[in-house]
């Protein structure tokens, strides 16, 4: 660009409407969705239970099979969020965290929420309960996690439910 030329710049904001596809993950959003149920895979050579599901072992690189995992789990590493997109704003401060829910041998990243939330309440060894959104559309969104001893609290609120 040389000295007489300086371009006109408007901002503007440009609307998409566009889908895409969960692929072969789509069977957890359904299961999610329809039936408040979490499944995880289970590596049909070496047993191990991954949850986020893989469809194929990320270790031995075998086919998996669908398991169906409890709703409850261990925090294994959280943090509280305080900066976070347009989508989340209107829900800071809320946790996030590392959770391994039993009987899965990996941890699934998801928000951690708490009636009363400092640090103490989503630290590593604590345990949630998954709760669902009484509207779910099949996305990660559709659940979060609450400590085990707020988990009655949160399913009766009305937006709120309890899972299977
Ligand atoms: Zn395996």
């Amino acid at each position: 660009m040389n000295e007489e030329f300086q371009d006109h710049q408007i901002r503007d904001v440009i609307k998409i409407n566009y889908k895409y596809t969960m692929g072969g993950q789509s069977k957890f959003f359904k299961e999610l969705m329809n039936n408040k149920r979490l499944l995880g895979t289970k590596c049909k050579k070496c047993g191990k239970t991954w949850m986020p599901p893989r469809i194929n072992c990320s270790d031995c690189y075998e086919p998996a099979d669908w398991v169906e995992l409890k709703q409850t789990g261990t925090i294994e590493v959280s943090t509280i969020v305080w900066y976070t997109t347009s989508a989340f704003i209107k829900a800071i401060p809320y946790g996030v965290g590392f959770i391994k829910l039993d009987g899965a041998e990996t941890s699934l990243f998801q928000g951690i929420f708490s009636e009363n939330l400092v640090p103490s309440k989503i630290k590593k060894g604590k345990r949630v309960k998954a709760v669902f959104n009484k509207l779910r559309e099949g996305k990660m969104t559709d659940f979060f996690f609450v400590p085990e001893d707020e988990y009655d609290n949160w399913i009766s609120k009305p937006e709120y439910e309890g899972g299977v």
